[in-house]
């Protein structure tokens, strides 16, 4: 785009009624709630939303910074959204989440087409980062970003984050749904006060921090006063919700008081810390009508010393009889976990712990993590760092394991019929696209199905598995569904 182009397309937008924004969020579910809160002051600003990155003005990235990868993929959003700036066609950039509240400075360093950086605590303040954005931007209508000099250029970075913002209000505002519509993730606390010594989220986000139960259940209602099916109750820990004002979990009278929502179908938990999953939340979950028998629950590891190593509670022999538990008192329910494979000093015996602990336990869901060395961490100080050929190894022979258990499962469920919240089409219109308790959203497969009669997303549809893959099913509507 030639300057004078340029020059014309700036003033075009000088004059348009509005700014159009955009937003890019990633990460884990609770950054996309925070995307979401983002998203909602900026509608209530008067600002035009766009799902259209090349037509906004001002671009938001909303990143994580909680391994290697992530951070990765963050760095290479912005630099993609600042191949966009360089071109004149968008006149800011702002970086907003976890990768932004840990490395604001080195991010606008590195990206110089950065204008503004939103950190984890300054979420409420999205808007005034906007129009500072803007006013900035206008001032430099003329000039090309690399000429301005590195002294006006520090001047003009907008910072916002302020710790000492530890209450949540911010989640009480509108949020704009960025999934499909039958679903939603509740978030019902920030930060974490467990100390793993691979993690840094605490440092990034601050300590445990819950929502009043009310404040929840509001916020609840709302989501499906709008249409929302399924709430995804998620926090850095779910089990210690409560804790930290009330001294003993509050998930039991959360879930009871979700449970009594006319409209609502599915609750589902995710992030349950091994350890805390006590008698009393098992109760409460077996006896709540709308809580899907689903339990995601990070164990990591399942060697005594390396979980020791971790800084993780609780040892090889709790989580399995954590396991036996819940298969025993919910019977038909999904374990799902997560594992960290290569963290420092894993020994080969240890990984073959692991690996036979996914045959013999046969959990219907696994997601694996290769340790990732991060700055500030314990673990990133310890000695015996595992080779990342060895990493990549350890990882394939646990997913290739995995795949086989995840196969066998779904190939018990051929002939089982299933209520599927119907979330999409196929992009060839054949097939319908849902999820059944057994699906978490954006973690594990779908269920594809061939209707009777039309449905629209939200409906709920009885589904016979006809044919299973390791990780989707196929089936067919059965039966009068709504
Ligand atoms: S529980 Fe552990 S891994 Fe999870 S956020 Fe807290 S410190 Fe990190």
């Amino acid at each position: 785009m030639t300057g004078e182009t340029m020059k014309k397309e700036n003033v075009n937008k000088q004059n348009r009624s509005c700014l159009r924004i955009g937003m890019i969020s990633l990460g884990c579910a609770k950054n996309r709630v925070d995307s979401e809160i983002m998203l909602g002051l900026i509608k209530n600003a008067g600002y035009e939303i766009t799902n259209d990155i090349e037509l906004a003005d001002i671009v938001v990235v909303n990143t994580c910074g909680f391994i290697e990868s992530s951070k990765e993929e963050g760095i290479n959003t912005l630099l993609d959204v600042a191949q966009l700036k360089k071109t004149g066609r968008l006149s800011g950039i702002i970086a907003a989440g976890c990768l932004a509240q840990r490395y604001g400075k080195e991010i606008t360093a590195l990206i110089p087409e950065v204008d503004a950086v939103v950190g984890a605590f300054g979420y409420s303040n999205i808007c005034d980062a906007i129009k500072c954005v803007w006013e900035c931007s206008k001032k430099v209508l003329t000039d090309r970003p690399e000429n301005r000099s590195a002294a006006e250029k520090s001047r003009s970075i907008c910072y916002f984050d302020d710790r000492e913002i530890t209450d949540l209000d911010y989640l009480e505002g509108e949020r704009i749904l960025t999934t499909p519509a039958c679903y939603a993730y509740l978030k019902i606390a920030e930060g974490c006060s467990n100390r793993c010594t691979y993690c840094a989220i605490p440092s990034i986000r601050g300590p445990y921090r819950s929502r009043p139960v009310e404040k929840v259940v509001r916020e609840a209602k709302k989501l499906i006063s709008r249409g929302v099916k399924e709430l995804v109750v998620v926090a850095q820990d779910t089990t210690m919700y409560g804790t930290d004002i009330s001294g003993k979990s509050l998930l039991p009278e959360l879930l009871e008081a979700l449970d009594g929502i006319e409209e609502l179908a599915f609750i589902r938990i995710l992030y349950l810390y091994p350890d805390e999953i006590t008698d009393e939340i098992i109760d409460a979950i077996g006896k709540a009508k709308k809580v899907v028998p689903y339990f995601d629950i990070p164990l990591q590891h399942i060697n005594d010393n390396v979980l020791k190593r971790m800084n993780r509670r609780g040892n090889g022999k709790m989580y399995r009889d954590v396991i036996k538990k819940l298969r025993e008192r919910i019977p038909g329910c999904i374990i799902r976990t997560s594992l960290i494979t290569g963290f420092p000093g894993e020994t080969e015996e240890e990984h073959r712990e692991l690996l036979e602990f996914l045959r013999e336990t046969r959990l219907e869901r696994v997601g694996v993590f290769i340790y990732s060395r991060e700055e500030g961490t314990p673990a990133a100080r310890m000695n015996d760092q595992v080779h990342p050929s060895t990493k990549k190894r350890r990882y394939r022979e646990l997913m290739a394991a995995q795949q086989e258990v995840s196969y066998n499962f779904n190939s018990s469920r051929v002939g089982r019929v299933f209520p599927v919240l119907v979330e999409s089409v196929s992009d060839d219109g054949i097939f319908y696209i849902g999820r059944s308790y057994m699906e978490a959203p954006e973690e594990d497969g779908s269920v594809f199905f061939a209707a009777k009669k039309e449905h629209s997303i939200g409906d709920i549809v009885d589904v016979k598995v006809l044919v299973a893959e390791e990780y989707d099913v196929t089936g067919e509507e059965t039966g009068d569904s709504n």
